[in-house]
């Protein structure tokens, strides 16, 4: 992890809100990995839930409308903040901590993701780093870049082929890592469902008690 004074470029490399929303949407499935029912009405039945941890993903970003970039938003310190202050208001995963934990790795997941990604794939600098440990300044970035992100300065560079590319590129590796949690999530289902479809096969599969999200 190296090190940064400051931000190089304004415009640098972000990566989009598809990679961020997805990660998001992995919080999500944790949060229903114990439930008991199909992810089709996992997502129906627990649709707020599903918004609040995709809102919390992206949260970081919504610094542009104060005008900054990449600043305290991505840090550890207002992820730990947001994750304690969202629960006291909602504890989907039952307890608080649980429900802080979870808001945590949600927020959180925004930091790893801009640490990953710069404006070419590889051992590079083409990273613009964030300020992790807020409120010391000094900013961090991973010298390995595994995300390509998009260019927004202006809308010629938003539309360019080479967003086009990157946000492909992107869509591609998210898509693949989503795909491949789905499956995994849905073959837990199946194996805790299994014992009671011996006794109830219409019901097992639909949990009983939808409310609980253990
Ligand atoms: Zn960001």
């Amino acid at each position: 992890m190296r090190l940064r004074g400051c931000h190089p470029d304004p415009f640098n490399s972000v990566a989009s809100p598809v990679a961020h929303s997805l990660a998001g949407f992995w919080a999500f499935l944790l949060l229903t990995f114990r439930s008991k029912m199909h992810l089709i009405a996992a997502c129906r039945r627990y649709l707020p839930q599903l918004i609040l941890l995709v809102l919390l993903a992206n949260l970081a970003d919504f610094d542009f409308l104060f005008g900054l970039h990449r600043g305290f938003t991505h840090s550890l310190a207002t992820a730990v903040f947001v994750g304690l202050a969202v629960s006291c208001v909602w504890r989907t995963a039952g307890t608080f901590w649980r429900s802080a934990t979870l808001y945590f790795l949600a927020y959180g997941s925004h930091l790893v993701i801009d640490l990953f990604t710069g404006a070419k794939l590889g051992w590079n600098a083409s990273d613009s780093g964030i300020p992790l440990f807020w409120p010391w300044k000094r900013e961090f970035s991973s010298p390995l870049i595994l995300i390509v992100g998009v260019k927004h300065e202006d809308f010629p560079a938003l539309f360019s082929m080479e967003n086009l590319q990157s946000s492909s590129y992107e869509l591609l590796i998210f898509g693949v890592i989503t795909a491949a949690l789905m499956v995994l999530w849905a073959r837990h289902q199946k194996g805790r469902a299994m014992p009671h479809q011996c006794k109830t096969p219409a019901s097992a599969i639909y949990n009983s008690n939808p409310d609980a999200i253990e």
